[in-house]
């Protein structure tokens, strides 16, 4: 996985809580990562003088494709992704392991992450991945059409990255998700340095959907099912011994949604 230069990576908010990545390479080329919506992310390369060059779309729910058809009339750059975005307008089915040479930003390698959906893919350029709806900040995607099994491999796949890559997905859910972090861990000073960060950034408008790898094994407890202190919350949560990493992963994704339905009471 080569990059040309280091690229300048962009955030741009769509919809209410998406977010489009722009990956700028050399000479302004960029890669659009995701497309739930076009106008924001029209004018943030309008304005930063930007040259589409291509699109990765992580996989197939409206609120990462739904601008696509707008964004390619304007750009007429290849769209790369899943199968199942043929119709949303991937031109360039993508596969697990695939490697896609992009003059002027670097070479992306796909990395299949099944689990929120059965061909969701994330993209490593250099030290950085674009993770979509799979690992989220301090959280990961819910399981719409994947199992627990393919969620954990996904997320042991991610994991077994750099220590220093720097993921970027696809919410601003980091408040939402270090809330339950800190629920099923009360104890992990990490969590808690990171709640009070990230409602810093919050507070100065600014995106927390970015982080190092480190920072997750740290403090996102779905990196986190084997660690004892954790495990044994989860087990408490069901009421019995757990000693299947896959079965720990589902009781701990069950909780949280659990936790979430609670919350919103
Ligand atoms: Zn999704």
């Amino acid at each position: 996985m080569s990059t040309v230069t280091a690229p300048t990576i962009h955030c741009i908010p769509v919809l209410s809580d998406n977010y489009v990545w722009l990956i700028e390479g050399r000479d302004g080329a960029t890669v659009i990562v995701d497309a739930g919506e076009a106008a924001p992310v029209i004018a943030a390369i309008e304005s930063r003088r930007l040259r589409p060059v291509a699109v990765l779309i992580t996989h197939h729910h409206g609120d990462h494709v739904q601008g696509l058809p707008d964004l390619v009339a304007r750009y007429p750059v290849p769209v790369h992704g899943p199968e199942s975005c043929g119709r949303a307008g991937v031109d360039h089915v993508v596969v697990d392991g695939q490697q896609i040479e992009i003059p002027e930003v670097g070479t992306v390698a796909a990395l299949a992450t099944p689990g929120h959906t059965q061909d969701h893919l994330s993209y490593v350029l250099g030290k950085d991945v674009f993770t979509g709806d799979s690992l989220f900040t301090a959280g990961c995607g819910r399981l719409f059409e994947g199992t627990a099994a393919q969620m954990l491999d996904s997320l042991d796949r991610l994991a077994a990255l750099d220590d220093d890559t720097t993921i970027h997905c696809g919410h601003e859910y980091t408040t939402d998700s270090l809330r339950f972090a800190a629920h099923a861990e009360p104890d992990n000073a990490k969590i808690a340095t990171r709640v009070t960060d990230t409602a810093a950034c919050r507070a100065a408008g600014d995106p927390t959907a970015s982080a190092s790898l480190a920072v997750e094994k740290q403090t996102n407890p779905f990196l986190r099912i084997r660690e004892p202190t954790l495990r044994r919350a989860i087990e408490a949560y069901v009421g019995q011994p757990i000693d299947d990493d896959i079965e720990a992963f589902a009781q701990l994704r069950h909780w949280k949604d659990d936790f979430d339905g609670l919350a919103r009471l």
